[in-house]
């Protein structure tokens, strides 16, 4: 079933999210064993979208900082990257640092971006790192609703990005809990998709989310 436009759009970071419906009648197997045949086969973005277009846009940032943080674990902390875990995972601590101004908001992707061009010539597992947390970022400062968002499928693209450090990790323990923690059900609640942000062009061409509709 396709949702209608929501009615109104708060920038409210914690605004219920009144237009998602249950999914306590979809089996999520459903979801998951087709994303994950996307992203074992190479089709990482295919995959994030499948997932991340079934995430509540409240719990986006937490679904990304995980998967960031459980990355992040296996690096020496890095200040521009524990920031985006800050701005996504604890939004109350972030803006009792210095309010949740727009400005601000880019500055955590701005300050990572300059990480991201100075580990170009680091090692792989540094470099996804960097692009995940970027990722990150992105999806953070849409969901709080800040004006002049970033690319829609900023999403779509950590699920990319984590492929990339579970290739450069090559451990398959660590791939299983990246995995799961992509694929963590708690968080896949969208019947069909949502807006990431009251001002995203993207969000509007909903005939581009049609190949992920669940029949019934
Ligand atoms: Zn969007």
């Amino acid at each position: 079933m396709r949702h209608a436009l929501p009615p109104c759009y708060s920038l409210e970071y914690n605004e219920p999210v009144t237009w998602w419906q249950s999914m306590e009648h979809v089996d999520k197997s459903r979801i998951i064993a087709p994303a994950w045949a996307l992203w074992d086969a190479g089709m990482e973005t295919e995959a994030g979208k499948v997932l991340y277009e079934r995430i509540a846009r409240k719990s986006r940032p937490v679904w990304a900082a995980n998967i960031l943080l459980l990355a992040y674990e296996l690096i020496s902390p890095v200040p521009e990257i524990g920031a985006v875990i800050t701005f996504a995972r604890f939004p109350q601590e972030w803006e009792r640092i210095d309010g949740p101004t727009t400005k601000k908001a880019h500055f955590v992707f701005d300050n990572v971006r300059r990480v991201t061009l100075l580990s170009e010539r680091g090692d792989q597992l540094f470099q996804h790192l960097c692009l995940l947390a970027e990722n990150v970022a992105k999806v953070t400062y849409n969901a709080y609703g800040f004006a002049a968002p970033f690319d829609h499928d900023a999403g779509w693209w950590i699920a990319a990005c984590a492929k990339g450090v579970v290739t450069a990790v090559a451990d398959p323990d660590f791939t299983t809990q990246m995995w799961q923690t992509i694929a963590n059900e708690e968080h896949i609640t969208l019947e069909s998709p949502t807006r990431c942000n009251p001002y995203c062009p993207t969000c509007h061409h909903w005939t581009l989310f049609s190949d992920i509709v669940l029949d019934h």
